[in-house]
């Protein structure tokens, strides 16, 4: 029998510590100005919480040297160019991640404003005052989605399934962003590559083509033949345009057919 009433005694000592709490907790809800302006700050502070958090790719190599030679950030970069989806999660991570650092500044700013005149009308002690309120506001600060992984994996089985080898690596937002200004940058380069081959070809005419035939008296800078020898003349780029040649004057030159193919995109 005293058991039952140890467990009586206790089951209600229970009960009446969490009325008192909860009664607190209200107090403190219903009067704190530090807790009202946390409520007003969330309710002005709208995050993205639909962000993929976890991206997984995957590659099959079809040899064992394939896959020892193979870097896992070409996989990343493969899917920062072509996935779409990647790009936009990192541009609403990106945007949660400035709307926080708006957001915390306002929250750390946030200061109890109770006094301890007021929580003795309340009949609370200071201390205790204190502490729900602290409790609450940390509970009820917004934690939004700030970043992601990216999981690359690359896999090699062997042609009978003997030997399976696997090798990964994950990456964060920030190594995205990073890898997608490299990737932007080199895109770049190439496409001025691009134009500078295709503006220095076009500057080829057929008006500084005949001075250059002219200025060299219409002969092979290297063997020395001329139409009369029953060969074909062309003026060649001594730097090629593929290794950064310009098609001005002293970089150009007569060469018969034959030379010049035997030179092709080779530099003396
Ligand atoms: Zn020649």
């Amino acid at each position: 029998m005293p058991e039952v009433i140890v467990i009586i005694i206790l089951s209600v000592t229970i009960i009446v510590c969490t009325i008192i709490s909860r009664k607190r907790r209200k107090i403190v809800q219903d009067t704190s100005v530090m807790f009202k302006k946390l409520l007003e700050l969330n309710s002005k502070y709208n995050f993205n919480w639909n962000i993929q958090q976890q991206y997984t790719f995957q590659i099959s190599l079809p040899s064992k040297s394939k896959f020892d030679r193979y870097e896992l950030i070409h996989l990343l970069d493969k899917n920062i160019l072509n996935n779409s989806k990647l790009m936009q999660t990192s541009k609403e991570i990106e945007n949660n991640r400035n709307l926080y650092k708006e957001y915390s500044t306002k929250i750390n700013s946030l200061k109890s404003e109770i006094t301890e005149e007021q929580t003795k009308t309340l009949h609370i002690s200071y201390a205790k005052y204190i502490k729900i309120e602290q409790k609450l506001f940390s509970k009820l600060k917004i934690n939004p989605i700030l970043d992601n992984t990216i999981v690359c994996t690359a896999t090699y089985s062997s042609p009978k399934g003997r030997n399976h080898y696997f090798k990964t690596a994950n990456y964060k937002m920030d190594q995205v962003l990073r890898r997608y200004t490299i990737l932007q940058l080199q895109i770049a380069n190439q496409n001025s590559e691009k134009m500078r081959k295709k503006r220095a070809r076009s500057q080829m005419t057929d008006k500084l083509r005949y001075s250059i035939l002219k200025r060299d008296g219409f002969k092979c800078k290297i063997c020395g033949r001329t139409a009369e020898d029953g060969i074909k003349l062309h003026v060649d780029h001594i730097v090629p345009v593929a290794k950064g040649g310009e098609t001005v004057s002293n970089n150009l030159r007569t060469l018969c057919e034959t030379c010049n193919r035997g030179k092709s995109d080779e530099i003396e």
